[in-house]
């Protein structure tokens, strides 16, 4: 099988062939029909975070497929289920998190594309338990975006605790913030978009953006704050951009939360005195639980939310990742495998 896989942290990928993996007991081998490329696995190409993946690996966690072989003692799926292997691979099943719906913060919890092989392959190996259950009518294509790009934001939202009518900030506009917009107007809430880049505001507006603030242009901040009325109830930072994170928190309304999901590698400075003196609550969402997941794809097969897709293939990877870095990938790129 064809994989794309990181040899060396900030290097090219290398398109390599592959033996198809068999699935042990207790797993499943699912042929890969689509995989959406997140802004994690540059991250995780380039070895940014202090815990890095063991090179050589596959990345993607938005891998759809058909389950085309099932380990031992298989119960949870059946062969022809198409299924999403996400970025919560699996957990322990047993720890206090996992028994209160939190087992994205499992201490055992393996991410897909991260610690196991994920999407970039013609073949995946699923955790049965763990993986996404694609509702019949979406497409693997459609649904890919949505088991990490949409979860995501959609939880982070969520988080937010902001209530129909009531206004959020969703900073970024990429994968996660074109979905979020759509997440959070079928949620009920006014959206506010914030993005450095004009074209990505276009974008915005088309996806259901009340308002519009490019954070180049002046102090973002005092912009969203006369758009809301004093700052937004939440706001959701997607941005993967350590600057976007001190704004995100003096653009949060008195009481609100802002929600951290953007990962770009490093710290950002806190204004402690007005986040204590205004009762701001800053919080880290990250992905979300297999509960989450079913709601995130339900809105999309109800026809509210849609990812706005570009499909590429495979071989196309390292030029993707060029394009992602600069910023310059409208909202999705999907890897079809239907394509050599
Ligand atoms: P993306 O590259 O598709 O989109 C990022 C967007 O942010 C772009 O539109 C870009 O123009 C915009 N941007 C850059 N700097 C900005 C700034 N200063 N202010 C406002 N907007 C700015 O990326 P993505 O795939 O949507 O991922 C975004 C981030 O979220 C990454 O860091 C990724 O690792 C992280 N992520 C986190 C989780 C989680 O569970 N917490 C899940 C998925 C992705
Ligand atoms: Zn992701
Ligand atoms: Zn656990």
């Amino acid at each position: 099988m064809q994989a794309a896989v990181v040899e060396q942290f900030g290097k090219p990928l290398v398109v390599a062939e592959l033996t198809v993996p068999t699935p042990g007991p207790g797993q499943i081998l699912v042929k890969t029909e689509a995989c959406g490329v997140c802004h994690t696995d540059l991250h995780a190409a380039n070895g940014d975070w202090p815990l890095k993946p063991t090179l050589p690996f596959t990345p993607g966690h938005e891998g759809i497929g058909i389950v085309t072989a099932l380990g031992a003692g298989v119960t949870a799926v059946k062969e022809g289920d198409r299924v999403g292997v996400p970025w919560l691979y699996s957990a322990c099943g047993h720890c206090e998190y996992c028994l209160s719906a939190r087992e994205t913060v499992c201490a055992d919890a393996q991410f897909g594309g991260y610690t196991r092989n994920g999407g970039f392959a013609e073949y995946m190996i699923g955790d049965p338990n763990y993986v996404a259950h694609i509702p019949a009518k979406l497409s693997a294509r459609e649904a890919a975006p949505l088991i990490c790009a949409g979860i995501t934001s959609y939880k982070g939202i969520k988080e937010t605790q902001a209530r129909p009518g009531e206004w959020v900030v969703i900073s970024g506009v990429g994968g996660l913030g074109h979905l979020g917009i759509q997440y959070a107007k079928a949620m009920g809430l006014h959206v506010c978009a914030v993005d450095i880049d004009n074209g990505k505001l276009d974008h915005a507006k088309k996806m259901g953006a009340d308002a519009l603030v490019n954070a180049k242009l002046g102090d973002p901040a005092d912009a969203v704050k006369k758009i809301t009325g004093g700052g937004a109830h939440g706001v959701l930072i997607t941005a993967p951009s350590l600057g976007a994170f001190k704004q995100g928190v003096d653009m949060t309304r008195k009481c609100g939360t802002c929600v951290l999901v953007g990962i770009p590698p490093g710290e950002f400075p806190t204004p402690l005195f007005e986040v204590v003196a205004n009762c701001i609550t800053i919080r880290g969402s990250f992905v979300g639980t297999r509960r989450d997941m079913a709601e995130a794809l339900s809105f999309a097969a109800d026809g509210k939310v849609k990812a706005d897709i570009e499909l590429q293939p495979l071989s196309a990877i390292n030029k993707v990742f060029e394009r992602l870095a600069r910023g310059d990938v409208p909202s999705r790129v999907v890897l079809d495998f239907s394509k050599r």
